[in-house]
């Protein structure tokens, strides 16, 4: 069958290759789940893995199938399978466990080993091809009703976590009543993270360079949140405004943003970075007012990554919530369609674009 990959390592090598097709008895216990694959979404992620800043080839093979954002249609399972059934539509988990204790509990997005596990990241092949198995621990349903919302569930896992995280950490607080929020980009991960906030009450700005107009920020305004352009509004403006925020997500893929939103964050808050910078830029911070306004804050700075089947399930809780308050405001993420993994250049143009689309993802199969 036909798959899309990449030569780990070589700058641009993204092609298209034939696998074989995978089979139940791949999974050994009887708890095989086969997925024909309908829909793979693509971020920014993958584009640094084709720029080879990025990502690892499985041990002995030197290509690298790419794509972690799935959504497809069970076609059949093992013996011992229950909950899922032949016909439901599902989405995989990313990460796979290591050996550490926290692999074993199944938050293996947390994991305190240094090698980390991604089907279509590092170590494990990915989803852009045209069948998939994987045990069913790992295979997430997807409502009937947010199937419109098809690839959007990988995404929304990490945004769910995010936030999710936050609040764990924020129980040191014993009462923690958050108000404001600041999102830092307005990418999938951003846009997600609003919705996220939104629905957990908070007054959530987002900011991104880009005059208003643009399609981001009508989705910011679909769920009532405040767009801020950067280009005309600084996040000072806005601080000396509404005061600094309760917690800050950032989620630009610019590792100077990430450092500079510290500036903004008001006691006893939380800044979460999320942002994966494969490259090697440096940034000048001044880093004494920080360190003294950190401390005498008690404030937090956060780093979360991927998200294990309970995010999932958070996130598309969320995600039907968000219909339900604002209905048909999400799916206009779904950008750009490329039908066929034939097309798989042009996806990797669109995605290396100077501006590239909100979000890009291939039709691979219709059910
Ligand atoms: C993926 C996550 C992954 C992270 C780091 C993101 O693009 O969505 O699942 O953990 O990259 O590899
Ligand atoms: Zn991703």
């Amino acid at each position: 069958m036909k798959a899309v990959a990449v030569i780990p390592g070589k700058p641009n090598s993204v092609h298209l290759t034939d696998v074989p097709k995978p089979s139940l008895d791949d999974v050994k216990d009887g708890h095989g789940v086969l997925v024909k694959v309908l829909k793979v979404g693509v971020d920014a992620t993958d584009r640094e893995i084709n720029d080879a800043l990025y990502g690892n080839a499985p041990p002995g093979d030197n290509h690298l199938v790419i794509g972690h954002e799935s959504f497809g249609i069970v076609e059949a399972v093992g013996p011992k399978v229950r909950n899922i059934k032949p016909g439901d539509y599902v989405t995989a988990t990313v990460r796979r466990p290591g050996g550490s204790i926290y692999d074993m509990i199944g938050t293996y997005d947390m994991t305190s080993e240094e090698t980390y596990y991604e089907r279509g990241i590092n170590l494990l092949h990915g989803y852009l091809t045209e069948y998939f198995v994987d045990h069913e621990e790992y295979i997430v349903k997807i409502p009937q009703g947010l199937k419109h919302l098809h690839v959007l569930m990988e995404p929304m896992s990490c945004a769910a976590k995010a936030v999710h995280q936050a609040y764990e950490v924020q129980r040191r607080m014993r009462v923690w009543r958050p108000k404001t929020a600041f999102v830092m980009g307005v990418g999938q991960i951003g846009l997600l993270a609003t919705l996220v906030l939104r629905l957990r009450g908070l007054d959530v700005y987002a900011f991104a360079r880009s005059k208003p107009g643009t399609l981001s920020s009508k989705i910011v305004e679909g769920l009532q949140a405040n767009y801020v352009s950067t280009s005309e509004t600084s996040v000072e403006d806005i601080v000396k405004k509404v005061g600094k925020a309760d917690i800050i997500l950032d989620a630009t893929g610019s590792s100077h943003i990430a450092f500079d939103s510290m500036k903004s964050l008001g006691h006893n808050g939380v800044l979460v970075w999320t942002s994966i910078t494969g490259s090697d830029r440096k940034h000048e911070v001044p880093s004494d007012k920080i360190n003294i306004d950190w401390v005498l804050g008690n404030k937090l700075l956060l780093g979360s990554v991927n998200a294990n089947r309970e995010h999932f399930e958070m996130g598309i809780k969320d995600l039907a919530m968000g219909e339900m308050m604002y209905p048909g405001v999400i799916g206009q993420i779904l950008t750009n369609p490329i039908d066929g993994l034939d097309n798989y250049k042009q996806m990797m143009d669109l995605l290396t674009q100077d501006r590239p689309p909100l979000k890009v993802y291939m039709n691979v199969a219709s059910e």
